[in-house]
């Protein structure tokens, strides 16, 4: 009984170390992003061209409207300008499946790895590098095995490995095609994950203004528009891709626990994401009159979803695998 009880006190102490740790960590995490944040010297980009046509066809995310097509908590987008094509992240492939759901959902949308020339990484979290192995690794892959990407340029947020090729970091904005840059890393700290370096695309449709395409949307709304609109001086057009507001579900649950509430949220987890967060980020968009706004589901819930939804009424776009989301002179 005595062991008992000693074995449970030092699993307490053990906790109450840990969670200590945690906290101290992410005091010290949000105070150096927000320092990092507030001091970055950003250089404006200008005249780095236009595209007269957008096109984003999601091939990973978490609706799909077919049985032919699969679902995942996860994003990879397909993004065509009129003169090149952009993977932007490649996916979770969470059970590591070959071909995974990617490759697959590639396939049936008669899509090859010849036609696209760049990718982009938003950032190494494992629903946008091909799963936890490759997260671990800092690398990413396509499917459960790292296949020839032959010559194709990549830009990653952070120092990110490929065999036999070599990622660009683009840790600063950077223009990486016509009419397309990143908007540089945006930092956060995650209670759970630490450390986040996150970027978004930026991409000029011309007569319109810039369209944002985002990952997880780690950096925040407020910071990734602030960040642009610092950056360009086209307007705001709108905003494509996970934003995480998981406030009323999660995707992604371990032994029925909603962990997407609680981790990635950038906040302490007793104190998540709620409607007045989501309400408030809206409210911030709508100041900029967006002609275009598409909220993923990989890492937002329904309600979040249908809050975006009723709040853009005449422009918003549901993200679905396969279906094609034009802008400019496409539409
Ligand atoms: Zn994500
Ligand atoms: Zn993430």
């Amino acid at each position: 009984m005595f062991q008992v009880i000693i074995s449970i006190l030092a699993i307490l102490l053990i906790l109450v170390i840990l969670m200590l740790y945690l906290m101290v960590r992410f005091m010290i995490g949000k105070r150096k992003a927000e320092l990092q944040w507030q001091r970055a010297s950003i250089q404006k980009i200008g005249g780095f061209g236009a595209t007269k046509s957008l096109e984003i066809l999601p091939l990973i995310d978490w609706y799909s409207n077919t049985k032919y097509l699969k679902g995942e908590a996860g994003i990879s987008y397909l993004i065509k300008t009129d003169k090149n094509s952009i993977l932007f992240d490649v996916g979770f492939n969470a059970k590591q499946s070959n071909p995974s759901p990617l490759l697959h959902n590639m396939k049936q949308l008669g899509i090859a790895i010849d036609d696209f020339d760049i990718i982009v990484i938003s950032h190494n979290h494992l629903d946008h590098v091909g799963g936890m192995k490759w997260q671990r690794k800092k690398s990413f892959s396509l499917t459960n095995h790292q296949i020839d990407l032959k010559k194709k340029s990549i830009y990653t947020p952070i120092p990110i490995s490929y065999p036999g090729l070599n990622p660009i970091c683009t840790e600063n904005p950077t223009v990486i095609a016509n009419g397309v840059a990143t908007i540089g890393t945006i930092p956060n700290h995650d209670f759970f994950l630490g450390w986040i370096a996150e970027q978004a695309l930026a991409v000029n449709v011309e007569g319109k203004g810039i369209v944002l395409i985002v990952g997880c949307g780690h950096q925040t709304l407020p910071k990734i528009v602030e960040r642009a609109e610092t950056l360009f001086e086209e307007p705001i057009y709108g905003i494509i891709g996970g934003l995480h507001y998981p406030v009323t579900d999660s995707r992604i649950r371990i032994m029925g626990i909603k962990i997407q509430k609680y981790v990635g949220i950038c906040r302490l987890p007793w104190r998540p994401i709620t409607m007045n967060v989501v309400q408030a980020n809206i409210d911030f968009l709508k100041k900029r009159n967006p002609g275009v706004v598409g909220l993923s589901a990989h890492d937002s819930c329904d309600s979040s979803i249908t809050a975006f939804r009723n709040a853009f009424p005449s422009t918003y776009k549901e993200i679905k695998v396969g279906e094609r989301i034009a802008i400019g002179s496409g539409e």
